[in-house]
């Protein structure tokens, strides 16, 4: 038996004649840069999300340091992000010359706890990143609520949150504007890098569409200094293809973490991933947590079954912030989810059979 931890080739077999025709299209059309492909996934996208913009961007890091710059946060400014996140989440903060304020999570949902947030507020303060990690949605509503109160923005980071609901809405409509990542992991993801901001402000949409290309908005003629982050036609028209899918491969995760639920209810080593009743999370990733975490990996490994940790440096202990002041110990909560954090096999080619064997395999290590 071989359960890979996601099989990203499975997507290209079933989706192959579409694919290949929209890559055709695109050959055909002579046309390679920015253009009506874009502009329809823009379109397409915006629909599905419930906002009235979508910009295509490079990839999900851009997507949020666009949103940042476009709202002009800067050097002296301060952030709030979560001390529990992919990396990025902070290095777009840090791009701006910003800093990330970090604020440790809710160990039951491992998104960050708006308790800690109106702590971490100062003069500063110019905004507060909201992650959605693994595809769970944040509590928005108490996040909002602290946020208007200061007169901060509100920044969705939903790049692991691809159709996720927050009390009946889709995340990327839920703040001032989010950033999208398309990475092909991700719930919806490209052939390659891609990215995208929605956002319901029509100043911000404008101003992130000149950033994205150079600063101009008609050729030659750049009125700020700008970037080069535009979508590529080429993996518009393939997350074209693959947004027709996006909800019947998110209910296949689904049932993947129903089975996982129910088969690991009664293993005392293991912490399920708690679902508050107010969220329809897309299980980007299902993420256990157990102290026994290391030898579970390796008895899984043995048996052929791939797992990750998502994730196993937190970024105040990565090099790359080692300038910043943070220790082991300065977020003992992230530092302990960084320690017993597991991340099963999942995803929209996982079939129903493999995932009851690796329940079948995560018994068997309760029982040794
Ligand atoms: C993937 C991811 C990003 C970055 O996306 P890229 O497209 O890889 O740049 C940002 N934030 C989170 C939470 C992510 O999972």
């Amino acid at each position: 038996m071989t359960i890979p931890f996601l099989d990203l080739k499975a997507a290209y077999d079933e989706l192959r004649i579409e694919l290949d025709a929209a890559y055709h299209r695109v050959m055909e059309s002579g046309w390679y840069i920015l253009g009506e492909e874009v502009d329809a996934f823009e379109r397409e996208y915006a629909g599905y999300c419930g906002v009235q913009e979508c910009i295509g961007v490079g990839n999900g890091l851009e997507a949020l340091h666009l949103i940042l710059s476009g709202y002009g946060i800067g050097p002296g400014d301060e952030v709030i992000v979560p001390a529990n996140t992919y990396i990025a989440t902070w290095l777009a903060v840090s791009q701006t010359g910003a800093k990330p304020v970090p604020v440790e999570p809710d160990v039951s949902t491992f998104n960050i706890d708006v308790r800690g947030l109106a702590k971490a507020v100062t003069a500063r303060t110019k905004a507060v990143m909201a992650v959605h990690l693994y595809g769970q949605p944040a509590d928005m509503d108490p996040i909002l609520t602290v946020a208007r109160s200061y007169g901060l923005k509100v920044i969705e980071d939903a790049a692991q949150a691809h159709g996720a609901l927050y009390k009946g809405r889709r995340t990327g409509s839920l703040g001032d504007a989010a950033g999208w990542s398309f990475y092909p992991g991700k719930n919806l993801g490209a052939m390659g890098d891609a990215g995208a901001v929605t956002t319901n402000d029509g100043e911000l949409a404008e101003r992130v569409r000149v950033l994205r290309n150079y600063g101009s908005r008609v050729k030659y003629y750049n009125e700020i200094k700008g970037f080069n982050s535009r979508l590529d036609p080429l993996q518009a028209a393939f997350l074209r293809v693959k947004l027709g899918r996006l909800d019947e491969w998110n209910n296949r995760r689904r049932t993947i973490a129903a089975i996982y639920q129910e088969a690991l209810s009664d293993i005392s080593f293991i912490t399920r991933p708690f679902v508050p009743d107010w969220t329809d999370p897309v299980w980007h990733l299902f993420v256990i947590r157990s102290p026994k975490r290391n030898e579970l990996i390796e008895h899984l490994r043995n048996l052929g079954i791939g797992t990750l940790i998502h994730y196993p440096i937190p970024p105040h202990l990565s090099a790359a912030y080692s300038t910043s002041g943070w220790t082991a110990g300065s977020f003992p909560l992230t530092e302990l989810l960084a320690r017993e954090a597991l991340s099963l096999p999942m995803g929209p080619h996982l079939t129903p059979e493999s995932g009851k064997a690796v329940m079948q395999s995560v018994v068997k290590a309760a029982l040794k």
